[in-house]
């Protein structure tokens, strides 16, 4: 019987056991943390957004420069069958007003029950408090266990799916980087996606408006020399720190680029997208005796209290009186973003395991029948449910890769 080894407890490396498994294969997992799948069960306390609804032409694109590479994968095992997937696992999905679909408990916790149940009719094996530390000069697995003994195994196949660097304390922390780096693996530096983005506010916008989002709102990161100009919608939060939120999130790579090129990203907040700055202008004109500006923003565009204290903020509290320049200013307030959110806080990874270092089966050149998947790869997307997606996906795809080396391994 061929053995397979699965290094990562997570959604790519559990799907890839699975896959494995379910063709009889003997499957070890090891894992570092005392119990598999905790981020997964950490992403179920928001609802657990597990995919998106929308057809290929927008999905694909999500995932950005990396589209291409991941197209294979998302084909091969793509919405449908993750929504399929769960069914059979007794999570029915369904599809949230955004696209989004999720499970309709909007928990993992039945999910990864269901899940390890399945995967223990299917023998595999999940050795929990098992930190693999690289490789013996022999190419054999170097796993340490909670008393720091040291164990080495020697499967057909392995497959490495050991996170990003996220919410370390669940146990991706992004250590295989230095790992892979001894072997000659090129890895794009990991760096924090889906994060929050600091922003040093007066004291006194903090304090009153932390937690207030700013709602409808256009962000635009603008261009640069080699850079073009990103633009997202959405609602953004306020944060003590800085400002956060889905448009932000989205805006993750273009605001690391200028803070790359710059040490600083000013980022314009369109608070008015739907209305032009003639039209905003034309409703400012008509200020009435006596009226406070706040009074005066809110009667005229309708601007909330934290909306309008930004365009104080971004002003040092002193807002033109023209209406042509305030509404100019409405339509593009400068927030100037210092930095990223450190990365133990961000939902996801950019950067990982360079495309270049894998086949089309995700085997790592270097390692012949060593396979990468999940956030490991270089790879990011936005949230919506395409992180967990492209996990289960190249998961998957690194098992059938796996499978198809040991076929070809038994005929050779
Ligand atoms: C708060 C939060 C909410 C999220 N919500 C969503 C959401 O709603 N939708 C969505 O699509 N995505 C969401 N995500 C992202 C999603 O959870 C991840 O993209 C996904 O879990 C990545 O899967 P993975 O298998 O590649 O890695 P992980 O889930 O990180 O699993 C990697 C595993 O490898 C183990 N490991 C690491 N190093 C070693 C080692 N040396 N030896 C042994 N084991 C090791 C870790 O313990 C871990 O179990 C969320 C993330 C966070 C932090």
């Amino acid at each position: 019987m061929s053995t397979a080894v699965v290094v990562g407890g997570g959604p790519a490396g559990l799907m890839a056991a699975e896959r494995l498994a379910s063709t009889g294969v003997a499957v070890t997992v090891y894992d570092r943390m005392p119990s598999p799948a905790r981020k997964l069960l950490l992403a179920g306390h928001g609802g657990l957004n597990l995919t998106h609804s929308e057809g290929r032409e927008r999905f694909l694109p999500r995932y950005g420069e990396a589209a291409d590479r991941l197209a294979p994968a998302l084909d091969a095992f793509g919405p449908d069958d993750l929504r399929a997937w769960c069914a059979g696992l007794g999570e029915e999905t369904f599809v949230g007003t955004s696209g989004r679909v999720f499970p309709r408990s909007f928990r993992a916790t039945p999910l990864v029950r269901a899940w390890l149940a399945r995967l223990g009719d299917l023998g595999v094996r999940i050795e929990r408090r098992r930190t693999w530390t690289g490789w013996a000069p022999d190419g054999a697995l170097r796993v340490t266990t909670a008393d720091g003994a040291v164990e080495e195994v020697r499967p057909d196949v392995t497959v490495l799916a050991l996170g990003g660097a996220s919410w370390p304390r669940l146990g991706s922390d992004g250590g295989w980087v230095g790992t892979l780096a001894e072997r000659g693996i090129a890895v794009t530096p990991l760096r924090p996606a889906n994060v929050g983005m600091c922003v040093t506010w007066s004291v006194g916008y903090a304090d009153r408006f932390a937690g207030s989002p700013l709602k409808h709102v256009r962000l635009t990161v603008p261009g640069g020399p080699g850079r073009s100009v990103a633009v997202v919608r959405g609602d953004a939060m306020v944060t003590r720190t800085g400002i956060e939120g889905g448009p932000v999130y989205a805006l993750g790579a273009a605001i690391r680029a200028a803070l790359d090129a710059d040490g600083r990203c000013v980022l314009e907040v369109d608070l008015r997208p739907d209305q032009g700055a003639d039209q905003l202008a034309a409703r400012l004109a008509r200020r009435r005796p006596k009226e406070s500006a706040s009074t005066w923003l809110r009667r005229a565009l309708g601007l909330d209290p934290v909306a309008v204290a930004l365009l104080r903020e971004a002003t040092g509290g002193a807002l033109p009186d023209a209406p042509e320049a305030l509404a100019a200013l409405a339509k593009a307030v400068p927030v100037v973003v210092t930095a990223t959110m450190p990365i133990d806080r961000a939902i996801s990874t950019a950067g990982g395991v360079e495309w270049s270092e894998v086949d089309e089966h995700l085997m790592l050149r270097r390692l012949p029948g060593t396979f990468v998947a999940g956030e490991m790869l270089d790879w990011e997307a936005p949230t919506g449910g395409y992180l967990l997606q492209a996990s289960f996906a190249t998961g998957f795809v690194a098992a059938q890769g796996a499978l198809g080396w040991l076929a070809r391994d038994t005929r050779g």
